[in-house]
């Protein structure tokens, strides 16, 4: 038993130096891949539950390296978000966002929001209102149709701080949602304090339905809950007709998920909104 502990610690520690020298080596990389434009941005409709129209995307970045690995947000944000590498990515992808959601505006494409992510420390860490502004007035894109992502521990790290940002993107014209929710701290009733428009569902309480019932309960519980603050709510991660049905029958407003896209390159999402017609 002695050995086979040992043994097990070894492992552990392997494994621990593997994780290590990957989070170096991804460190490193992304500040080349900064520098030689190996990012993109691709795009997920957003979907009226009703109507089956489109009224938005969400914006989510690719890395894919010179070598054509393609790299997962998720190996990388985390990373880039601890160095803070991710206020110059996640700038990036706003900017690029707002180029393209003018330039689909100016071809006459049917006129949609636009939904970036900003992090934490892009919230927090720089001037992230003159940052926004200016993209804005740089790209031409009306703030109107931009809307920013927001997760619950942004806006819980410093309350007063975020309120007072949240109302001065609100001031530039922009819409506000909350992402993830649920799988932070915060209650609904804290969330009454801050101007948010729309609250996006995490994809977690949704994965299940319509198999357990307490996460339909919670589901229906947050839809009421928002409506009862005069948000509009997102399902996310939505895949199939049952978990369709379900969100209909509690009046959810919109959802995002492979049930009718996968996010994809912008030129294939023009094709989609070109070509979607609502059921
Ligand atoms: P998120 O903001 O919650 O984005 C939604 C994620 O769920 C996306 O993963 C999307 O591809 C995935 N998804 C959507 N519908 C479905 C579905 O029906 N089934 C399944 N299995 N997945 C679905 P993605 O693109 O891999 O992004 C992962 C996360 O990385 C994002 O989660 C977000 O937290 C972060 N991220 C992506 N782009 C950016 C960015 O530009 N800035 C920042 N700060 N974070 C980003
Ligand atoms: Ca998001
Ligand atoms: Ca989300
Ligand atoms: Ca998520």
């Amino acid at each position: 038993a002695k050995n086979e502990g040992r043994n097990c610690f070894k492992y552990f520690s392997e494994e621990l130096t593997r994780a290590a020298r990957e989070r170096i080596g991804i460190e490193f990389r992304l500040r080349q891949a900064i520098e030689n434009n190996e990012f993109r941005v691709f795009y997920q409709p957003q979907l009226a539950i009703g109507s089956g129209e489109i009224i938005g995307a969400e914006a989510l970045i690719r890395w894919q390296t010179a070598g054509g690995e393609l790299i997962p947000p998720l190996k990388f944000i985390p990373i880039a978000e601890e160095t803070g590498l991710i206020s110059n990515i996640g700038n990036w992808v706003l900017k690029e966002a707002c180029r393209q959601g003018k330039e689909w505006l100016d071809a006459g494409l049917p006129r949609i929001r636009i939904a970036v992510n900003l992090s934490t420390h892009q919230f927090l860490h720089s001037d992230i209102c003159a940052i926004v502004a200016n993209t804005l007035a740089e790209t031409g894109f009306p703030a109107d149709y931009l809307e920013l992502e927001l997760t619950e521990s942004a806006l819980m790290k410093r309350e007063k701080e975020a309120i007072d940002i949240l109302n001065r993107l609100h001031e530039l014209g922009t819409h506000l949602a909350i992402d993830d929710f649920g799988t932070g701290y915060s209650s609904l009733a804290y969330l009454k304090s801050f101007p948010l428009d729309i609250l996006k569902i995490d994809k977690s309480f949704i994965d299940d339905i319509p198999m357990q019932n307490d996460d339909m309960e919670i589901t229906a519980t947050i839809i009421a809950m928002a409506k009862t603050l005069r948000m509009q709510v997102i399902a996310e991660g939505v895949e199939t007709p049952a978990q369709m049905a379900f969100l209909s029958s509690r009046n959810c407003d919109f959802y995002q998920g492979y049930f009718a896209s996968k996010p994809l390159p912008a030129d294939e999402f023009a094709a989609f909104l070109r070509q979607h017609v609502p059921d």
